[in-house]
């Protein structure tokens, strides 16, 4: 898949100099970009599948403070954030998980239940 990020860019440069420095980590990130549109800070962890369901996490759509997750084939695949850096960070998790949908779906957790599961990558 080609990821064209920033983050992604740096994220190969650092697995290129631990391979060549003698890991042998295979190179498999959680796809990760942030943008500034105007008033919309927007954070994006996963792959967004255009038939993917959603479900609201935090937040609503209405008053620009989301975070919506992206389920695709009963997994949990991308977590996007909306003006809500806090909450996206701690919700990326389930996307490194790979959290079944169905933990997730009508019951969205409390961003607060998964404070602390969700330290940097690396
Ligand atoms: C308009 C725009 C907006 C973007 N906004 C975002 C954003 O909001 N968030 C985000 O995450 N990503 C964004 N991106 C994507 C991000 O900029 C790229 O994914 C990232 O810069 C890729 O980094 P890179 O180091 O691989 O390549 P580059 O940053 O393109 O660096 C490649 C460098 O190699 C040089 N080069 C090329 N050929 C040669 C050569 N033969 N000899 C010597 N030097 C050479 C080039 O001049 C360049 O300096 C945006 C991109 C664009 C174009």
């Amino acid at each position: 898949m080609r990821l064209e990020h920033r983050l992604n860019a740096t994220e190969q440069a650092q697995a290129v100099a631990r391979n060549l420095l003698g890991d042998d980590v295979p190179f498999a990130p959680v796809p990760y970009f942030w943008t500034d549109q105007y008033d919309a800070h927007i954070q994006a962890y996963g792959i967004f599948p255009a038939d993917a369901e959603l479900a609201v996490l935090h937040g609503e759509l209405d008053n620009r403070h989301f975070v919506v997750a992206y389920g695709h084939r009963g997994r949990v695949v991308g977590v996007l954030g909306w003006n809500s850096p806090r909450e996206v960070l701690k919700l990326r998790q389930l996307v490194a998980d790979k959290a079944p949908w169905s933990s997730i779906e009508g019951s969205a957790p409390p961003v607060g239940a998964l404070a602390g599961a969700a330290g940097p990558r690396g």
